[in-house]
């Protein structure tokens, strides 16, 4: 069943304006989005709002792009597959915004606006001062035609403001599951396009969602001002005949929390959605943990997959309280989705983490291939982050001059005690005919715990700090064979000086 009141089937967008690199709180908006659309089986719209020539760039732009598809939520109609209503850069919709001012101003819905930013913010103060709301206050609402031209014999240049209705505005809210109204009295005239004949993002919205048939309007809690103004807007659409007639239905997602109780801002660094895909994220990891910013899929439960999210989610059941942003738990969640990758799955996620890291090829050769796959099941079940692999198993795979030790482990391993262990270890096993993990662990047991009497739990540490520079490595005995007999003893008698 689907959830529209208006029973139209479902067209649900996501409209980002492309300035900087996209953030968290967008991506949540697009998850919701989307999920809201696929559970519906309805039409998901990817449109890009890029009507601001001063803050919008086209480098934000193909990011844009990028993550969406690095997320894996696709869309019916948008850039790259077109669609019926495209362009789906507003961009390249300038005629259609000015054809629909032209068409309010002749209807009297809109007005062209001439006070000066100096005139405004005077009677704005007064307003203040005499304790009247201090929005716009209507004084260009009907200007005669003399007066026009009376501005324009001054040269003033004037804005085209939208006439809101001289009553108030209610609406049902999906997430909140109650009807909000805004008193005529909180809501004024507001501007359709600058002086400078750029349209703004109320017009250009409302208008392309009408266009584009968009039945539900799925955004940040932020933007729940402009509401009212849009609905008035879709009304006077309604009234000159624009658009289908339709009026979407609009929920407003919980705004997301960050550090020490304030809103996460798009400036803050956690919410730099491409240092997730650069620090390991899976995709499907950042997803799942997304959704638990406004939603469950059941008590008690965090980890589920995108197509268990989609044939669950309702937008009733978004919980209209704040989220809270907790990086620890995403890495976390990400974690479980890491662990249940299949052996195979997860090496392909690596590859080319490990060649941006330059430890392998691009493309990597086979033997380069062969022995990450082997190399990866060892640290398969303590990765987090794919990079935490990246770190565990560089030591396989840096080439020789670059293989470097930690420093704090090098002072507490490699001491006078340490060095002893590892001239022990390197006799023996330099004596071994067989390099396999089985005669690797009998040899460094009967020298170490045996021979030097060291406790097992101490006998270790020097080796593994010689071999893989850290002693935060993957199993031991199985790292050596991996390494190989002569990279092992190099690397011993490197520490030995
Ligand atoms: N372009 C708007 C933004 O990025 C979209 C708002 C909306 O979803 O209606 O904030
Ligand atoms: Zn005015």
């Amino acid at each position: 069943m689907t959830e529209s009141i208006t029973g139209r089937p479902v067209v649900a967008r996501f409209c980002p304006s492309p300035t900087g690199n996209p953030h968290v709180g967008m991506a949540r908006t697009a998850l919701f989005s989307w999920a809201f659309a696929r559970h519906n089986k309805g039409t998901f719209v990817f449109r890009i709002e890029d009507t601001d020539t001063s803050r919008d760039t086209e480098e934000s732009y193909q990011l844009l792009i990028d993550v969406m598809h690095w997320l894996g939520l696709d869309w019916d109609q948008g850039p790259e597959v077109g669609g019926p209503n495209g362009p789906y850069r507003q961009s390249e919709r300038l005629d259609i915004y000015a054809d629909v001012v032209d068409k309010l101003r002749a209807a009297g819905k809109a007005y062209p606006c001439y006070c000066t930013a100096a005139e405004l913010e005077h009677r704005r103060d007064a307003a203040r001062r005499a304790g009247r709301p201090s929005g716009y206050d209507g004084k260009c609402r009907s200007l005669t035609p003399e007066e026009k031209a009376a501005f324009e014999s001054e040269g003033r240049t004037f804005v085209t403001r939208f006439r809101m209705p001289d009553r108030d505005v209610s609406f049902t809210d999906l997430v909140r599951n109650e009807v909000i109204s805004f008193g005529a009295e909180n809501v004024q005239d507001y501007v359709l396009v600058r002086a400078n004949g750029h349209p703004l993002y109320t017009l250009t919205n409302a208008v392309d969602d009408a266009l584009m048939g968009i039945t539900h309007v799925l955004r940040g809690e932020d933007l729940l001002s402009s509401t009212p103004r849009q609905i008035a807007l879709y009304e006077a659409f309604r009234d000159i005949g624009f658009g289908d007639g339709g009026m979407p239905e609009f929920g407003h997602l919980p705004y997301v929390m960050g550090q020490g109780n304030k809103k996460l801002s798009k400036r803050d660094p956690e919410s730099n959605l491409l240092a997730y895909r650069d620090q390991g994220f899976l995709p499907e990891g950042l997803l799942n943990y997304l959704a638990l910013l406004g939603w469950s899929i059941a008590k008690d439960r965090d980890v589920f997959s995108l197509a268990e999210m989609v044939e669950a989610f309702r937008i009733g059941d978004v919980n209209a309280n704040p989220a809270r942003f907790d990086i620890k738990k995403c890495q976390a969640i990400n974690g479980d989705h890491i662990r249940m990758l299949s052996p195979e799955e997860f090496v392909k996620r690596l590859v080319p983490y490990f060649a941006s890291a330059r430890l392998i090829g691009d493309p990597a050769s086979d033997e380069e291939l062969a022995l990450l796959t082997a190399a990866a099941p060892l640290v398969h079940e303590r990765t987090n982050l794919l990079t935490d692999a990246v770190d565990m198993l560089r030591f396989l795979f840096v080439a020789d001059g670059d293989f470097a030790i930690d420093d704090a482990d090098s002072a507490k391993n490699l001491g006078e005690g340490g060095i002893t262990t590892v001239r022990a270890a390197h006799k023996a096993l330099g004596n071994l005919s067989s390099w396999d993990t089985e005669s690797i662990e009998t040899a460094l047991r009967d020298a170490l715990v045996e021979g030097l009497g060291l406790k097992p739990r101490l006998a270790f540490g020097p080796v593994r700090v010689a071999i893989t520079g850290s002693r935060i490595s993957p199993p031991l005995f199985e790292s050596l064979e991996l390494l190989g007999r002569d990279k092992s003893l190099a690397r011993l008698t490197a520490v030995l000086g």
